[in-house]
């Protein structure tokens, strides 16, 4: 990448600690290569080195580029015809996904996240039906949009070998379906043609051909305790220790899934995983709603990461996550905004803000979300969640030169008092179309409302037009087996767990 020195009215390059984040007035970023090469300010880089092209006029804030902790899917299931609903009947409801040219459905969401001045997300990829050579060809076409693009992507498969659509094994839900559904039921299962052994082997294939890729990084991914069988675990843990790359995993997302811990194994999900050596640094959980004390100390003392879903959380009424204890216990926490984000956007400023209010429980101490903190998760906190860790998420010399410009006029016309904390304004009123500037890599991937390397236009259209098709056999009786499914699967979970039994760890009124 050619060098490029890239200028401001003031950078803030990271949190310092959940009250004070560094900030540079007339802050400047020399990158060369992709790589930041000098960190100062804009009146003294510039003066040693003229020549280098300069990106931004002076009137907008630099900040690390926002990691997406933790994203699936292109079109959201709202656009696809999925209601939000409770999870375990929400997975029901996605059955009817479209088939879609996943190339251009990545490109959809990349263009909203880039737009929000995300430049790196945690892509888990999952449910591509087929056999293992299909879905890898899939697997390229998803990080072929990222690199078209330009921004960083840590991509994973999430594994599943078991229970693929209830907590149940597959075939004693289809034997306890009425006959006349059985057959599509199965059809549906038996659409998902990899093998534990493909999954392990497709891992190992694209992390050896990204191996050299500098914004593309392959990582794993155990899709969820119940999808994953107790060989999964072993293998997935074993990969990870041997390639050296980290794990993110659903993990008590709702309820359920810690009653189904408990059926499983006696104990919560945590100490399951912990059993297979799965904790740690290298893990990041996704979502943890049903976290309790105990567990969450165990992450502590491990070192493991949570990646805060907090839309989704709300959408999907999964429950509200203990982020203040979390915090308050020193666990790292990305945000992630998993399917959507609140509204329909993938619009990371738009979720930090939800991040910073979803937890303001009543009184008057020290212990909800800060901006420095909110800051932290969507930059270092995230970064140290994806295969490229702290090279990420802090603008520093040696680091990945990824970072958003945001216009200042946007954040403070027509006042803003000059006492407002400085990430205070720019957290609680910055807003997509103040977004000036994207650089990943040291590239301006996304400048002044346009992508630089992406014809937007274009590929809405083309992907507009695909679906205009009409729906394909496999697509219709999708659509027919998810209503036909759905009183089934509500009639399973309605005695899973005794409501008293589970309690919300975390209760807003019990505070004072
Ligand atoms: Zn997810």
């Amino acid at each position: 990448m050619p060098a490029s020195l890239t200028r401001s009215r003031a950078m803030i390059t990271q949190a310092l600690d959940r009250h004070t984040c560094e900030i540079v007035p007339d802050g400047a970023v020399l990158q060369e290569d992709g790589v930041i090469a000098e960190v100062g300010t804009y009146a003294d880089i510039s003066r040693r080195h003229p020549n280098v092209p300069v990106i931004g006029s002076g009137n907008e804030i630099l900040l690390p580029g926002f990691v997406n902790g933790h994203h699936h899917i292109g079109l959201t299931p709202v656009q696809l015809g999925s209601p939000d609903m409770p999870l375990e009947l929400w997975f029901v409801t996605r059955m009817v996904t479209r088939n879609l040219n996943l190339y251009l459905d990545t490109l959809y969401s990349a263009f909203e996240m880039i737009a929000s001045g995300i430049t790196t997300v945690q892509h888990i990829h999952g449910w591509a039906p087929g056999r293992v050579g299909e879905v890898e060809r899939r697997a390229d076409d998803v990080i072929r949009a990222y690199d078209d693009i330009g921004m960083r992507v840590s991509y994973c498969f999430a594994v599943r070998d078991q229970n693929r659509l209830v907590y149940q094994r597959d075939a004693d839900f289809v034997a306890s379906l009425p006959v006349e559904l059985r057959g599509p039921m199965q059809r549906w299962y038996d659409r998902f043609e990899m093998t534990l052994d493909d999954y392990m082997g497709m891992f190992e294939s694209m992390h050896s051909r990204y191996s050299a890729r500098r914004r593309a990084k392959i990582q794993l991914a155990p899709a969820n305790l119940h999808w994953c069988s107790d060989e999964a675990l072993t293998r997935l843990s074993d990969a990870s220790r041997k390639f050296s790359v980290p794990l993110h995993m659903h993990l008590l997302e709702t309820a359920y899934q810690k009653e189904y811990a408990q059926r499983r194994g006696g104990c919560t999900a945590v100490e399951y995983i912990d059993r297979f050596g799965l904790l740690g640094p290298q893990m990041t959980l996704g979502h943890g709603v049903w976290l309790n004390e105990s567990d969450i100390d165990r992450l502590a003392e491990t070192g493991t990461c949570v990646c805060h879903n907090c839309s989704s959380n709300f959408r999907l009424r999964s429950g509200v996550a203990a982020l203040n204890v979390l915090e308050a216990k020193g666990v790292n926490t990305a945000i992630g905004l998993d399917e959507a984000g609140i509204n329909d956007d993938r619009d990371m400023l738009q979720e930090m803000r939800l991040v910073l209010r979803a937890h303001r429980v009543p009184g008057m101490a020290d212990d909800v979300p800060t901006t420095a903190q909110v800051f932290r998760m969507a930059t270092s906190g995230g970064a140290k969640t994806t295969a490229f860790g702290s090279r990420i998420g802090t603008i520093a010399t040696g680091l990945a030169a990824d970072m958003v410009l945001i216009d200042w006029k946007q954040i403070s016309y027509p006042y803003m008092d000059e006492n407002t904390p400085l990430l205070d304004a720019v957290l609680q009123r910055a807003k997509t179309e103040g977004v000036r500037a994207v650089i990943c890599d040291g590239e301006e991937i996304y400048a002044n409302g346009r992508f630089t390397r992406v014809d937007q236009t274009a590929a809405l259209q083309a992907l507009h037009e695909e679906l205009q098709a009409a729906l394909s056999d496999d697509e219709v009786e999708r659509r027919r087996l998810s209503s036909a499914l759905l009183p089934h699967v509500k009639a399973f979970y309605a005695d899973y767990i005794q409501p008293d039994r589970h309690q919300p760890f975390y209760r807003p009124s019990s505070r004072i």
